[in-house]
């Protein structure tokens, strides 16, 4: 149905037509099933947009990528390693002998964490989506680098003939020249430079939805390859191609080709 000019089109599923409030919510009417459909109709065209996403990677890096690699995506931290300003360090000491001297405080009232039993680390193949997101979820970690009463204790636990001060100064003696622009300040280059038992509990633990959906599709087959993009909504900013044993990156001019491809 069209139209009348002036007034809202109409829905864009049943197609009867709408008033202005619910043509400011959407391209549906306020119906119910249309609401849904036109949802699932989203999500579909998003998926097509990513599989067409993924075959024209997979073009660009040629006989590298089988048939039957698993695909993923994953968010893109788009920013500079910078050489860590003074003021951040600074910052960042200050928090952390707070947070060490409130531990100390609440020491006895809750009970910390248990160290995981299983500490076996993540396959290649599944850090690829870390890799190629650059540690997006890491840029929370600015100022404290999740080190705060509530996961310090775990921390702690590892290490119980050092005192506190001594703990401080390991952590500050490992503060990098460089890290991410706005992010932890052990946000290197090539991801955390803390060594694992250094990091919080959360640090540790933490996988974004688009890493545990492409933990389950690993499960279900372990030895695939896995194509990981990294995206910033519609823009492919890097791409990573990795096997149990071996990692591959789209390489800057075949990137480049991509997203000739895509314009
Ligand atoms: S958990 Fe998710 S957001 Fe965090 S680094 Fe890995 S892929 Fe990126
Ligand atoms: S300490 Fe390491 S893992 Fe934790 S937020 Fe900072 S960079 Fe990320
Ligand atoms: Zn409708």
């Amino acid at each position: 149905m069209l139209a009348l000019p002036g007034s809202p089109a109409p829905c864009s599923v049943c197609g009867r037509p709408r008033d202005v409030h619910a043509a400011v919510r959407g391209p549906a009417c306020g119906n119910r099933q249309c609401q849904t459909a036109w949802i699932q109709q989203q999500k579909s065209a998003e998926k097509e947009a990513f599989e067409n996403t993924c075959d024209r990677v997979a073009k660009t890096f040629g006989e590298k990528v089988s048939a039957d690699a698993v695909t993923a995506r994953v968010p893109y931290l788009d920013r500079r390693v910078i050489p860590t300003p003074e003021a951040e360090k600074r910052a960042f000491r200050a928090t952390l002998r707070e947070a060490l001297r409130e531990t100390a405080r609440r020491a006895g009232e809750a009970t910390p964490r248990p160290l995981p039993e299983d500490e076996t680390p993540a396959t290649l193949t599944l850090n690829a989506s870390c890799i190629a997101c650059r540690g997006y979820c890491c840029r929370q970690g600015a100022g404290h680098a999740f080190l705060k009463p509530e996961y310090l204790p775990t921390v702690l636990n590892r290490r119980p003939a050092d005192p506190p001060a001594a703990v401080y100064r390991d952590y500050v003696r490992r503060i990098p020249a460089e890290s991410m622009e706005n992010a932890c300040v052990y946000q290197g280059e090539e991801g955390c430079v803390l060594p694992r038992n250094m990091r919080s509990w959360i640090c540790n633990d933490y996988e974004c939805n688009d890493r545990l959906r492409l933990k389950a599709k690993l499960e279900e087959t372990p030895q695939a390859s896995a194509l990981v993009v990294a995206m910033d909504g519609k823009n492919v900013k890097a791409a990573v191609i990795a096997a149990p044993d071996s990692l591959d990156w789209l390489e800057p001019d075949a990137y480049a080709a991509e997203r000739a491809q895509s314009q």
